[in-house]
């Protein structure tokens, strides 16, 4: 084995399809269901929001999907992402595992998202649509779909969660150097919004009122589509250009990696890693471990329901089945990251439900260490989010060390913190609490569930 480091690909081999795990999983997905007949929703349902050759995608059972050229034109801006070996980590750690991370921040808005903005954006400007409604937690998302919407001279409106509207002006300026507006949710131009603040004038926002919010604007407007940062199958979908080309990349490097680990918050940069991988196991290639991380304060993977349940906290989407905290559970507050959402990702729910992925939750301060750490290493600050994979990668490398194995891990640095550093300010001050759900509000949450008969 060279000691090189960095493993960089031309443009060239920039994927020239997306891939579907759908294709190849043993059982399919449970059905969306319309909330008021509890029937399958068929694509005409999804109009309102979505042009259709998403709606298509969401639905798909093809294995491969063209990407438009277009739209890889505009990924050549900073795509293939590197594979990076972070060699000064393991040294540090005194460990016989490899590590390499999978580098996402280096896109213009800092993280993965922009892979699936780019395509939503196109796609929308293809079926004549000038403005997206959308909702952003720690503003990652807004950014990525304001930058999007510039490339295609659709107007971007984003739904900012109250909290990181009030704790992040920076991603807001970058919204608006994009050409967004955006607005704190709740907010009082949605009567969803009005009814949250009518009963929580102080609310902090969630993800799910946000999606009410951005979702009622489309619903309402036939000339505005709305947009959704994770989650949803066409997204994950998009996603999957990162696990593609880690996959060339290991092939360069003459390795394997044996664990994949990625932070899940609505599973996408998850997804994008995993998938691809997962793909080559279920059509008969090597078993990997595959290890989801989420916050410890908005456990669903771990510790939510698997049950069909809404998107949103006003009701307003389809019922999905995935893993999930309850559709009006409001994670506390002062969480430094964007892992905030009640619900999973339905695909990634279903991989977990099939026993083909592990999950694993963690505290904010202990991510933030292992984040602090590897920056000293490795020179990059990584973003509140991705110190959850950070965070798992080192506890499996120390791991190794124990066991004295010299396994190879990846896990996908899904984006860069320069626009998170007062969170970084909050743990150096020893303000960052470790907050565990509340039980009784979560089992408040659960009770809610929508009925669906089995
Ligand atoms: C949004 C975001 C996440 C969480 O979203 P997923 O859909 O679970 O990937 C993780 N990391 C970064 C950097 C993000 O911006």
């Amino acid at each position: 084995m060279s000691d090189q480091v960095k493993f960089v690909l031309d443009e060239t081999h920039i994927p020239k399809t997306w891939y579907n795990l759908t294709a190849d999983l043993p059982k399919p997905p449970p059905p969306v269901l319309h909330p008021g007949t509890k029937q399958p929703v068929g694509p005409a349902d999804l109009e309102p929001l979505f042009p259709m050759e998403l709606i298509m995608q969401e639905v798909t059972g093809e294995r491969y999907i063209d990407i438009p050229q277009p739209i890889r034109d505009v990924y050549r801006m900073w795509r293939p992402s590197p594979l990076i070996r972070a060699r000064r980590l393991e040294q540090k750690l005194g460990t016989p595992a490899k590590i390499y991370f999978k580098y996402e921040g280096v896109s213009p808005a800092g993280s993965h998202k922009p892979n699936t903005a780019v395509a939503q954006a196109w796609y929308n400007q293809q079926a004549g649509i000038k403005r997206l409604s959308t909702e952003t937690g720690a503003g990652q998302w807004g950014s990525s779909l304001a930058f999007a919407g510039s490339l295609f001279g659709i107007d971007v409106t984003v739904f900012q969660v109250r909290v990181s509207y009030d704790q992040k002006p920076y991603r807001r300026a970058l919204m608006e150097t994009y050409g967004a507006r955006c607005i704190a949710s709740p907010s009082n131009e949605t009567d969803s919004g009005r009814a949250i603040l009518k009963q929580h004038p102080d609310s902090p926002g969630s993800l799910g009122i946000a999606i009410s919010e951005a979702v009622e604007v489309a619903a309402k407007d036939p000339a505005v589509k709305y947009s959704l940062g994770s989650v949803l199958n066409h997204v994950l979908l998009h996603q999957t250009i990162v696990g593609q080309e880690t996959i060339e990349q290991f092939a360069m490097a003459g390795d394997d990696p044996d664990i994949i680990i990625a932070c899940a918050g609505g599973g996408s940069n998850f997804a994008g890693l995993a998938f691809p991988f997962l793909g080559l196991q279920l059509r008969g290639g090597r078993k990997r471990r595959i290890i989801a991380v989420e916050p410890a304060a908005c456990p669903s993977l771990t510790r939510g329901k698997y049950a069909y349940d809404f998107g949103d906290t006003a009701h307003l989407t389809p019922l999905v089945k995935m893993h999930t905290l309850g559709s009006t559970f409001i994670p506390p507050g002062f969480h430094a990251g964007g892992l905030r959402y009640h619900g999973m990702s339905p695909l990634v729910s279903h991989a977990k439900e099939l026993g083909l992925i592990e999950a694993r939750a963690y505290h904010q301060t202990t991510c933030f260490e292992a984040g602090v750490e590897f920056a000293r290493c490795e020179g990059i600050v990584p973003a509140p989010e991705a110190n959850h994979a950070v965070r798992c990668a080192i506890d499996e490398a120390l791991r190794c060390k124990k066991e004295g194995k010299a396994e190879t891990i990846v896990f996908n640095l899904s984006g860069h913190g320069h626009f998170d550093m007062q969170a970084y300010i909050n743990y150096f001050e020893g303000k960052l609490v470790d907050q565990n759900y509340d039980e009784k509000e979560l089992a408040m949450a659960l009770a809610g569930l929508p009925s669906v008969a089995a």
